[in-house]
């Protein structure tokens, strides 16, 4: 990585919101119908220029963009989400009880084991998934005036959106109280000094390694222009030389990490739940016969997930099934309308690719 690339990154990792242009709907398209984040800012702080997406002095950093953001065009670092979502599992992997709340609702018993965010608006549904599978010692705890006076306007709408959707897809739910209870077996998180300043060096560790992955994955973002002008495998292959294809494969698949910061928590889930991968939570596109592959949604698709073939004057369009995020670009420019998001078995998501459509 050059030295420029690395000052631009390290930049963006100094702001709580990463914002990544390349990756927004709203900014490749004007046809695109996506505004969420502008919706669910508490503060209006938003605004889009031709190019870029600036956030003003009066964001709160509450993390709430990054939860509405289909694509992670704004990537919430303050802190990330695998660091917090690490942290609660690890503490309910070491407590009886664990209470989550948000940093404006602080725990006054410091008998309790407690983890905070800066607002629970951050956590989008598929982290509270991760959660309802891992952490059934978890609760919420939500004081009895609840998110009604915070600045946070917007925060609990979709702290409770998330989590809903997060319940469904688990099949089960998180106790929400605005009572501290005491349990006889409460073990106080690492009150042993030796034992503190070890799990502080662990966390120390865990944190670097997963900014050294997402610092490594978010180098790797062009625009759909760019992509036009050279093929991004090519540029990779141009620009890393001499070095083995081992390590040029690792890279371009961790490259695709920072477009699906939530993706790779639901893909995670699926792993090994046959039951879950038989619900129907995630929606695909699906191409109907009238595509005259113009090939605009694959040129347009910010994660790459639909590609077209042509061979000997034969066009067809392929999906990676992992990849598409449910950005609904594809849909929104498609002059034919035909293209069309539908809901699919979970267990789509694992296929390596899908043929979508072939010219007959
Ligand atoms: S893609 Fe993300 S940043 Fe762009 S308008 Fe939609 S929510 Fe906002
Ligand atoms: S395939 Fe469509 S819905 Fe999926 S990420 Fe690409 S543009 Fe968005």
């Amino acid at each position: 990585m050059d030295l420029l690339k690395w000052v631009k990154v390290m930049d963006q990792k100094m702001t709580s919101v990463r914002v990544e242009p390349n990756l927004c709907t709203h900014l490749i398209s004007p046809k695109s119908t996506c505004h969420s984040c502008v919706e669910y800012c508490p503060t209006k702080s938003i605004s889009f220029t031709k190019k870029q997406i600036e956030i003003d002095a009066h964001c709160l950093e509450c993390g709430i963009c990054s939860t509405a953001c289909p694509t992670n065009a704004l990537l919430f670092n303050r802190p990330p989400l695998a660091q917090v979502l690490s942290e609660i599992v690890h503490q309910c992997e070491q407590n009886e009880q664990v209470y989550l709340h948000c940093e404006k609702m602080p725990v006054s018993d410091k008998n309790v084991v407690t983890a905070s965010v800066p607002c629970l608006g951050m956590i989008p549904r598929e982290a509270w998934l991760s959660m309802l599978n891992k952490c059934q010692n978890l609760t919420i705890y939500h004081a009895d005036a609840g998110c009604s006076s915070c600045e946070v306007k917007t925060g609990e709408r979709v702290w409770r959106k998330e989590l809903q959707a997060g319940e469904t897809m688990a099949g089960s739910s998180i106790k929400i109280t605005s009572t501290i209870t005491h349990s006889a077996k409460q073990k106080p998180f690492d009150k042993d000094r030796r034992a503190f300043l070890s799990s502080f060096f662990n966390e120390i560790k865990a944190t670097n390694r997963l900014a050294l992955k997402e610092t490594l994955g978010s180098t790797e973002v062009v625009s759909y222009q760019e992509k036009r002008q050279e093929d991004k495998v090519t540029k990779l292959k141009r620009e890393l030389g001499e070095v083995s294809n081992q390590i040029y494969e690792k890279m371009t698949n961790e490259s695709a990490l920072p477009y699906m910061n939530k993706r790779v928590h639901l893909l995670a889930q699926l792993q090994g739940n046959d039951t879950f991968q038989k619900q129907e939570d995630i929606r695909l596109p699906l191409i109907k016969p009238n595509c005259d592959f113009c090939g605009a949604c694959t040129i347009l698709c910010p994660t790459d997930a639909l590609k077209m073939e042509t061979e000997s004057n034969q066009h067809s369009i392929t999906l990676y099934p992992a990849k598409c995020v449910d950005c609904s670009l594809c849909e929104d420019i498609c002059f034919t309308n035909s293209i069309q998001l539908q809901h699919v078995q979970n267990r789509t998501l694992l296929k390596q690719e899908q043929k979508l459509l072939s010219q007959s």
